[in-house]
């Protein structure tokens, strides 16, 4: 049996909130007296926990989830830190304590964020604390519109270098069709590889709490996998489900790691939604994919797509070929009005020191087994 050493649970908004959108008290402290448990046992256990949004809510006394973001970033403001007392007290309770982080996908492209971010989840590790983490709902918007801290998890589970990752749902797993709309549906409780047809089992996103569904936690196993961390997508409702995994019961649907790839920057390479298209030269090609250069202004010929500042566009070669993603320096207009251009020369037209479009830093290159 394979004994980990350092896991990552993630429950969302479903799990911690209940269909009646309130916070499920009952089933968080159980939540906490799992992770206590797993703690005596030795594991190191860092909570993904979503019901920033939920807690709020509750406090505000809003029936329904509002839809626009602004209004939901300001209710996580509200609810993240009923939310972390709840856990602070409820681990305590059980002798474990908490640390919050509050984490961006964009902390983890910044080497330098990356690094601390790491460094800190280290510290906490070595003193037996218990990492708290949410999105930064404050500044980030990708969980709350679409995930539901499921990509998070999944970048988290990387970046502390867990040997699981723990996806609590409110399913046993995944199921080989809807089992809410088909009785046969059986429970996958093992994917070697994670196709095309795999995701479409997954279907859309649902569920009016939150962002997330099972769609979004397949992608995040596609994720966590690629990183060298296997997956259990389990049902968080079941009482010692996380002791059922550490004691390899066969539970939920099991992700194996797949290989690891060479680079960190791996995840925006499978989990941002582009934007846009860069289509470059057979000069700008090879810079980026055989040099690991940086692209720059020069070496594009075409710009698809309406994307701002730091959004993830698809590079494209010669041929149609897709040569990876990045997250770009500059806007659709301002990289119409610069492609082509020598560095030197972007301060003629936008008044300001050019710089690479994309950064190699934040640029990644599909393998050519992608
Ligand atoms: N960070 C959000 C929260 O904690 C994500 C959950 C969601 O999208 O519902 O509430």
């Amino acid at each position: 049996m394979k004994r980990y050493e350092r896991i990552v649970i993630k429950v969302g908004t479903t799990i911690i909130a209940g269909e009646s959108g309130r916070i499920d008290r009952d089933r968080a402290r159980s939540l906490a007296e799992q992770v206590a448990s797993a703690r005596r046992r030795g594991v190191d256990v860092a909570l993904v926990s979503s019901g920033a949004i939920a807690a709020g809510m509750e406090k505000l006394g809003m029936g329904a989830r509002p839809e626009d973001v602004e209004t939901l970033q300001a209710v996580a403001a509200v609810g993240q830190g009923l939310l972390l007392r709840m856990y602070t007290d409820m681990l305590g309770d059980c002798g474990v304590t908490a640390g919050q982080l509050l984490l961006t996908q964009h902390d983890m492209t910044h080497r330098q964020q990356y690094l601390n971010a790491r460094r800190t989840m280290g510290r906490l590790f070595a003193m037996g604390v218990v990492p708290v983490i949410n999105e930064n709902d404050t500044v980030a918007t990708e969980e709350i519109t679409f995930g539901d801290n499921d990509t998070l998890a999944a970048l988290v589970a990387s970046l502390a270098d867990a040997d699981l990752l723990v996806l609590l749902t409110d399913t046993e797993g995944l199921y080989t069709a809807n089992p809410r709309e088909h009785q046969d549906a059986t429970l996958l409780d093992r994917v070697e590889c994670i196709t095309g047809d795999i995701e479409s089992l997954a279907g859309e996103p649902g569920s009016e709490l939150s962002s997330g569904g099972m769609y979004s936690k397949v992608q995040a196993a596609k994720v966590a996998v690629t990183s060298g961390v296997p997956t259990v997508i389990a049902d968080g409702r079941k009482t010692g489900i996380v002791s059922d995994i550490l004691d390899g019961k066969p539970v939920g649907t099991y992700f194996p790691a797949s290989r690891r790839v060479r680079s960190k920057k791996h995840w925006i390479g499978y989990a941002r939604r582009t934007r846009g298209r860069l289509s470059v030269d057979g000069g700008a090609a090879k810079a980026v994919e055989d040099e690991g250069g940086s692209l720059l202004p020069a070496g594009v010929v075409e710009v698809e797509g309406e994307f701002g500042v730091g959004d993830c566009v698809d590079i494209i070669g010669p041929g149609d070929r897709p040569i990876g993603r990045g997250l770009t320096s500059y806007g659709a207009g301002e990289a119409r009005r610069i492609m082509g251009l020598r560095t030197g020369e972007v301060s003629d037209v936008l008044g300001e020191e050019g710089c690479e479009i994309i950064h190699r830093d934040v640029l990644v290159v599909f393998d050519g087994d992608d």
